[in-house]
Order: C-alpha cells, then sequence, then structure tokens
C-alpha cells in the first residue's frame, strides 16, 4: 500500500490514543523499525526516542528477541490458561520471582490490566476497598486504574461521576536526579511532606486496602522524579497501620531509572509489584502484577483471568528479553545515557520558555512555562531525525539503552532545536 493509501485509510477507519476518531494531527505510517530507528513509508528515518512508548528497550528488531518469537511460534502460539500451563510461562514467573523477591506471579495482557489485578489484590486481601496515592501518578485507562490517576491532569476527568473516590495526598515535590545547568544542590526529602504522608495515612489507615504509588518516577503524569526518603516513608507507613504498598513499575522497572527497580533507588519492597512495558523488550503486549506468599495466602481465589494470559508468544519474548538485560551492561549503558542527556540538555536549561530540566537514568525531560504546541514541537523534531511525542508541558525523551552517543546527541540536539521554537 502506498503512503497516500495508508494514510487515507487509517484517517477513515483506524482510531488514534487520546484522540478523535479523525485526527487533524499528521498520522505517520511506519513501513519497519530496526534497532534505534523507525523507517517511515516516506523514506524517512527516524531515532525512536521513545522507545516505542517506553519499552523497545533492546531496540528494535533485535536478533535474539526476533529468534525467540520465531522459535515460540513454531511450537505453539497460544493456549488457554485456565487448567492449563507451559514452559514459556513458567520459566518467566521463576526469572521474575528472583529478580523481585516475590514469589507469586499473576501474568496479565497490559500494564493497566496488571493495576487492576493489584488492586483487585488487595481489595481481596484486606477486605477494605478505599486506596490512597498522591497527586501527579498515572497507572493506566482501565477504570480501576483511572480512578487513582491524578484527578486532575491525568486525562480522566471527563469520567470523574463514574469513578470509585480514593484518597490522594499532595503530589510529591520534585528535586531527585539530575538538574542540569541548575547550581543548587540535589534537594533533600522534604519533612513538611513526611509530615503530611503520617497525619493522611493515619487519618484514613481504618478505611484503606493498599498505598500505590509509581516508585521514585511518576511517569505519564508530569515526568516528575521525588525523593526515595518518601518512598520509605510509605513503606514505613503501610507497615504501622496494616496496609499492603503496591509499587506501580510499569515504567520504572527493567533499569530504565539506573537501578532494575524504581524501588531499589528507596531499597524497599513493596507487597505488589506491577510489571509491563519493557518486559518483552517492546514485542508484545504482557504484563505481570507480583505479590509476597503472605498476600497471596490472604487473597484466597483471584478473580481475574483474561482470555490471553500468560500467552506463550510473549512470556517467551520476555524471557528473551530478560535473558539480554542480564548479559548486557544496562547499568553502564544507562548510566552512559544519564550523562549524556544532561550534557546534551544543559544547554536548554534557562532558555526562555523552560521551566526545568531533569535527568534520572535513561530519561531526559524538559517541563516549558506553557502548554506545548504539539505538532510545532514534533514537526521540529522530525526534522531533525528524531521521533517524540510531547504532552502538556513535557518534552521528554526516553531512549533505548543501546542508543549510540552520536544518536543520543541527535536525540538533545532536537529536543533543543524544539525548545527555540518556544514563545518564551
Ligand atoms: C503505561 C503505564 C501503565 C499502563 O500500562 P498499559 O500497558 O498502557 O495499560 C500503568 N502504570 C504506569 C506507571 C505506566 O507507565
Amino acid at each position: 500500500m502506498d503512503d497516500a493509501t495508508l494514510r487515507e485509510l487509517d484517517r477513515k477507519h483506524v482510531w488514534h490514543p487520546y484522540a478523535p476518531a479523525s485526527p487533524k494531527a499528521l498520522i505517520h505510517p511506519v513501513a519497519a523499525a530496526e534497532g534505534v530507528r523507525l523507517r517511515l513509508a516516506d523514506g524517512r528515518e527516524l531515532i525512536d526516542g521513545m522507545s516505542s512508548w517506553w519499552a523497545v528497550i533492546h531496540g528494535h528488531d533485535h536478533p535474539r528477541l526476533t529468534a525467540a518469537a520465531h522459535e515460540q511460534l513454531d511450537v505453539m502460539a497460544h493456549v488457554m490458561f485456565g487448567g492449563l500451563t507451559h514452559e514459556p510461562a513458567v520459566r518467566l514467573a521463576r526469572r521474575l520471582a528472583e529478580m523481585t523477591g516475590l514469589q507469586k506471579v499473576f501474568l496479565a495482557d497490559s500494564g493497566s490490566v496488571a493495576v487492576e489485578v493489584a488492586v483487585k489484590m488487595a481489595i481481596q486481601c484486606t477486605g477494605r476497598s478505599r486506596l490512597l496515592t498522591v497527586r501527579g501518578g498515572y497507572h493506566g485507562d482501565t477504570f480501576g486504574a483511572m480512578a487513582v490517576c491524578d484527578p486532575v491532569n491525568g486525562m480522566h476527568h471527563l469520567f470523574a461521576g463514574a469513578l470509585p473516590e480514593h484518597v490522594f495526598a499532595d503530589r510529591p515535590p520534585g528535586g531527585y536526579g539530575l538538574r542540569p545547568g541548575a547550581t543548587a544542590e540535589p534537594e533533600p526529602a522534604d519533612p513538611a511532606y513526611l509530615t503530611h504522608l503520617d497525619t493522611l495515612v493515619a487519618r484514613h489507615a481504618h478505611e484503606l486496602a493498599a498505598i500505590i504509588v509509581e516508585p521514585v518516577v511518576q511517569g505519564a503524569g508530569g515526568m516528575r522524579f521525588y525523593h526515595p526518603a518518601y518512598l520509605r516513608r510509605l513503606r514505613e507507613l503501610a507497615d504501622r497501620h496494616g496496609l499492603l504498598l503496591i509499587a506501580d513499575e510499569i515504567a520504572t522497572g527493567f533499569g530504565r531509572t539506573g537501578e532494575m527497580f524504581g524501588c531499589d533507588h528507596a531499597g524497599v519492597r513493596p507487597d505488589i509489584m506491577c510489571l509491563g512495558k519493557a518486559l518483552t523488550g517492546g514485542y508484545l503486549t504482557l504484563a505481570a502484577t507480583l505479590c509476597t506468599p503472605e498476600v497471596a495466602e490472604r487473597v484466597g481465589v483471584l478473580m481475574h483471568g483474561p482470555t490471553f494470559m500468560g500467552n506463550p508468544l510473549a512470556a517467551a519474548v520476555a524471557g528473551a528479553s530478560l535473558t539480554l538485560l542480564e548479559e548486557r551492561p544496562w547499568r553502564e549503558e544507562v548510566k552512559g545515557i544519564e550523562s549524556g542527556l544532561a550534557e546534551g540538555l544543559a544547554a536548554v536549561a534557562g532558555a526562555p520558555g523552560v521551566r526545568e530540566v531533569r535527568v534520572l537514568g535513561a530519561i531526559g525531560v524538559v517541563e516549558t512555562e506553557r502548554p506545548v504546541d504539539v505538532a510545532r514541537v514534533q514537526d521540529t523534531v522530525m526534522e531533525h531525525g528524531v521521533w517524540l511525542r510531547p504532552f502538556g508541558h513535557l518534552i521528554y525523551t526516553m531512549p533505548p539503552y543501546v542508543t549510540a552517543p552520536d544518536d543520543l546527541a541527535m536525540i538533545t540536539g532536537a529536543m533543543a532545536a524544539a525548545v527555540a521554537t518556544l514563545d518564551g
């Protein structure tokens, strides 16, 4: 199909995320993807500075992952998981248990569903149904998950009336990670915020099942990095009041923040953990909800069971992706990207229209004073050979760990060019 026909039929029939049925914004057909590059149908090549929504950590079409998919496909693509099991799922579950210290693994089919399952576990475990979370969070697009997203900027205010009402603590203060161009020291934890958490948890403990947060990095809710001391305090409070701590590691898991899991910054182990996004190296949709044996015991029969749960193809690729992660020096790679981002973005800190530049692991964020003109920023970065998807006040990148220094410099260069188009 030629580029023009593709675009036309897409516009006529295909619904895209967070978009009207026939969006005004340009949608770009991709013909192929390899390594860190997307090749558009019109022949242009773009560096995937988003790792295709943070998932493609090893790059596109990685020979090892592709081979794992082919091999599994020749054996079986799918079988139901009710009453049946298979090696790819068993191996993956054992591996995730070893990595996290959480023994029980529920394989779900997307991140949002993993969050739904975590919430069900918490409710079934405690007999209580309210959750406590912090503002500025994002946990997915299904109803249970939406209810713990930021109630104001969480993209879901339209549904407010249809959601359960949970307890929201203030947004954790930022200040963790690197702030290129800023002379200020990293900010210590704010005692007032810790007290705020103490008070709020104590006030609501009697009705709460669990505390749910994204550890250290708040992703789609605003790309903010908060002090691990807040997470440690939430762990202490959960213990003190007999609540569960749910860590949504869907964005932070598998090295993105410079540690294997976001919780590792705080030295904290949650009772329930959600994984997704990079789990299959971005190949197939798969997520997981893990918990301790104690939680599993108290849950009893977990009332959830998606049709495609434990999909062998996805589980096999996830296994290969974890092996690859184990073998590659991801820590050094992510450190290298962190320094490259800090260096490359230092120039835009203090530029007109820029509120803050921050970097943590393989995450580079330019927060702007005013909402960004998405089309204009996207045009600019594409002219510079880079694919990014800015939103709200954010122009950010989460590149694949295999991004070479030259390619990383192209990404930060494109971001700088986009900043130059901002109205001061
Ligand atoms: C992306 C994301 C989700 C939702 O995952 P989907 O696979 O899009 O359903 C949940 N929590 C966090 C922290 C995420 O980043």
